[in-house]
């Protein structure tokens, strides 16, 4: 007989939804947390982030607001304002999950959680160390960010640190070219801070539709942002005017700020996996099968950790689906075609299904590719020089919408709605055929001729 039928380590999006559904299922659930329940989602990511774009973008609108008839006013940025309203926020939904999970009968534990043995859970805190015993482990302890080994690096900071900058940089620069890299650049230039993007590979957003890529560079470009391809840190060198980075052209950039945004690792170590014979890729994700179960029968993992897709959304499906196979005698596979995702940069992008080269790769000249570049009806007047594009990728023979890919306001929004459509195999013939919403920008994907 063990302590808990089913027991998770890590309360982020993966653990919470897992943990919460296998004791709705009836199964008696406990859940170990080393920092605060929400994740990195909600306490250092998605969240937060967002709070920060919809703060950034004033700036704006207020001088979109002008060509509006609106008189300009003297508006002034308080950073430590920004940063006090957004922890309140991110307080309250911590105590909404911590509550969620409670009225679930969920066991929260606030502590590090080590595997012993596959059954077996040592749990480390503050007041000491216990160990716990339990059916099943689902391993959901998310990702960390990580930076390149160069000199200096101990003076730059990730995404975890931006969200409580005592003093907003006056000069910064982001490394990276992912989705991070491109969203806190927006946030920054947004608020005023000179920002510098510096992307070792030609163009930023890798794997992304190129021409969305190429646009969202411009548009950055065209806001002031300083977008460097091509271009990495050799080293980082404090001294009293600010860090100084080496470039790899040879040449250097004086900043009171670096913050890397260079990718995420799997939280894997120090955990006992490897005792245990968990089967991890070289750089720590746990070795899963469909059903999340590892190399080691009764052990789990879902999220992050898994080193697949990281986005909220995912991990939260996978601990659903889990939840579903294990406790409640349904199994259940998470689909991962035609994920549609966001990056809230400035503009948004929004995607769905294939980019044109990964539809070329696959389909070769089966494939056809309809675009629509426009200035968005609130710029006309504003006069803000912002355009957006459009794209959709046809696979010629079945007439199949293959990818659906925007850059633009609203890219989040609308992206959602058109996932729906390629999920359900929507044809553009059915696109065609769909009476319009007029006046929007959504519009344009059913009028692309
Ligand atoms: P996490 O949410 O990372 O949760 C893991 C938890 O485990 C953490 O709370 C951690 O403290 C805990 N933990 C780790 N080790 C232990 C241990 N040994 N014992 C106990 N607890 C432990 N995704 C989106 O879909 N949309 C976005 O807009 C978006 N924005 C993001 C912005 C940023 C800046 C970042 C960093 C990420 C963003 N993501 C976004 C990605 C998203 O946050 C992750 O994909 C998601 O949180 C993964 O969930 P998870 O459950 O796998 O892990
Ligand atoms: P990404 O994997 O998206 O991007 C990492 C970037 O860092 C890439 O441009 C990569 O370059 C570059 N890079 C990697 N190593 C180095 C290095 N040693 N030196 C210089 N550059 C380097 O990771 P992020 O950190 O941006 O975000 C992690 C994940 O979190 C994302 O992949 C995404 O899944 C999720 N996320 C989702 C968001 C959303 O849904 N809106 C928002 C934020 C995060 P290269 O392309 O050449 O490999």
């Amino acid at each position: 007989m063990y302590d808990y039928d089913f027991f998770v380590i890590g309360a982020g999006s993966g653990g919470v939804r897992s943990s919460r559904m296998a004791a709705t299922y009836g199964a008696k659930v406990g859940l170990c947390e080393d920092y605060r329940v929400g994740g990195t989602c909600v306490i250092r990511g998605c969240v937060p982030k967002k709070l920060f774009v919809y703060a950034s973008e004033y700036s704006a609108h207020f001088s979109d607001a002008a060509g509006f008839g609106w008189s300009e006013a003297d508006h002034k940025f308080d950073w430590p304002a920004l940063i006090a309203a957004k922890d309140k926020e991110i307080d309250r939904l911590n105590g909404l999950y911590i509550q969620n999970l409670e009225n679930h009968y969920v066991e929260i534990i606030q502590a590090r959680g080590k595997l012993l043995d596959a059954h077996t859970v040592e749990l480390t805190s503050a007041e000491g160390r216990r160990t716990i015993t339990a059916g099943k482990i689902l391993i959901a302890t998310g990702g960390w960010p990580q930076m390149p080994d160069i000199p200096g690096i101990e003076h730059a900071i990730t995404s975890n640190e931006a969200f409580h900058l005592p003093v907003l940089p006056k000069k910064l620069a982001v490394v990276g070219g992912g989705y991070i890299a491109v969203e806190f650049a927006g946030i920054f230039n947004g608020m005023g801070v000179e920002t510098h993007l510096l992307y070792r590979g030609e163009q930023i957003l890798r794997g992304f539709d190129r021409e969305i890529a190429d646009k969202l560079n411009e548009e950055m470009s065209k806001k002031n942002i300083d977008v460097r391809v091509q271009t990495n840190v050799t080293e980082i060198i404090k001294s009293d005017d600010g860090l100084s980075l080496t470039l790899t052209d040879g040449s250097t950039l004086l900043v009171d700020c670096v913050m890397f945004a260079t990718g995420r690792l799997p939280n894997s170590k120090n955990m006992g996996l490897e005792d245990l014979g968990v089967e991890m890729t070289p750089n720590g994700a746990i070795i899963i099968d469909e059903n999340y179960k590892s190399s080691v029968d009764n052990i789990f993992a879902v999220g992050d950790v898994t080193g697949k897709i990281q986005l909220t959304p995912v991990a939260i499906k996978e601990g659903a689906a889990l939840a579903a196979t294990q406790f409640n005698d349904t199994p259940t596979l998470v689909d991962y075609e035609n994920i549609a995702t966001a990056v809230f940069s400035q503009p948004s992008i929004g995607t769905v299904g294939m980019s044109e080269e990964e539809a070329t790769r696959k389909f070769g000249q089966d494939i056809q590719v309809f675009r629509s570049e426009y200035k968005s009806m609130k710029f006309t007047l504003s006069g803000r020089p912002e355009r957006s594009l459009m794209k959709m990728i046809i696979q010629k023979s079945t007439d199949k919408v293959i990818g659906a890919h925007i850059i633009g306001p609203d890219s989040a929004e609308i992206i959602q709605g058109i996932a729906i459509a390629l999920k359900c195999g929507a044809t553009k013939a059915q696109f065609d055929s769909t009476v319009a919403v007029h006046p929007s920008s959504a519009e344009e994907f059913v009028l692309m001729k």
